[in-house]
């Protein structure tokens, strides 16, 4: 299973998403509180779940790990996970997947400079200027130290600015099937 981390606009979903289309990979689908974005489907891009819906699952155990992100809830619930699966989450829940799944994940942290984060959140995502600056100074105040930490738990760290998602997904890609065959998987 590959976990993908890193900042806001990192390319952790296109990098999913590609992986999934050209090399066969299943996505995990996560939960999260947050309202659906435009064009978003509930439970293709996430069970998007009421708090008390969240709540209850996790008063049941029914998740590996929760985290509160931009005020909404997101985790993960074990009956979702699977081998050959891709999973994209904050540098904080990388903590929490290692903690929980120890090396039968292969983490990639995804990196990438404030100005090509800026650029792709407004010009890919269309996200609002100030909606995008807002975000790049809140990864920056609440992260920077846990960016840091989940640095230390992923086992490939790749700078992508400059690269297209083709080539982000093929990085990810040849480094998983290293990770397999050095795990004899
Ligand atoms: P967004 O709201 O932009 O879709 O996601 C916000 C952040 O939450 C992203 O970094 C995303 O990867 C992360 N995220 C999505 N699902 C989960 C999850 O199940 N657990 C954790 N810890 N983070 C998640």
């Amino acid at each position: 299973m590959i976990v993908l981390t890193g900042p806001s606009a990192s390319g952790k979903t296109e990098t999913a998403k590609y992986l999934m289309e050209k090399f066969g990979l299943k996505k995990v689908v996560t939960c999260t509180t947050r309202q659906p974005r435009r064009g978003e489907v509930n439970d293709v891009d996430y069970h998007f779940l009421t708090r008390e819906q969240f709540a209850q699952g996790k008063a049941a155990n029914e998740f590996l790990e929760t985290a509160e992100y931009n005020g909404n809830l997101y985790g993960t619930k074990y009956a979702d996970l699977g081998p050959d699966k891709v999973v994209c989450v904050e540098p904080i829940g990388a903590h929490s997947y290692r903690k929980a799944l120890g090396d039968k994940m292969f983490c990639v942290y995804l990196d990438a400079s404030e100005e090509t984060r800026l650029a792709r959140m407004i010009e890919l995502r269309k996200d609002g200027v100030e909606a995008a600056q807002e975000r790049i100074r809140r990864d920056r105040e609440v992260f920077s130290d846990d960016i840091n930490g989940a640095k230390s738990v992923a086992d490939v760290i790749l700078t992508t600015d400059g690269w297209t998602v083709e080539r982000e997904a093929l990085e990810v890609y040849e480094a998983y099937q290293t990770w397999k065959a050095k795990h004899n998987l």
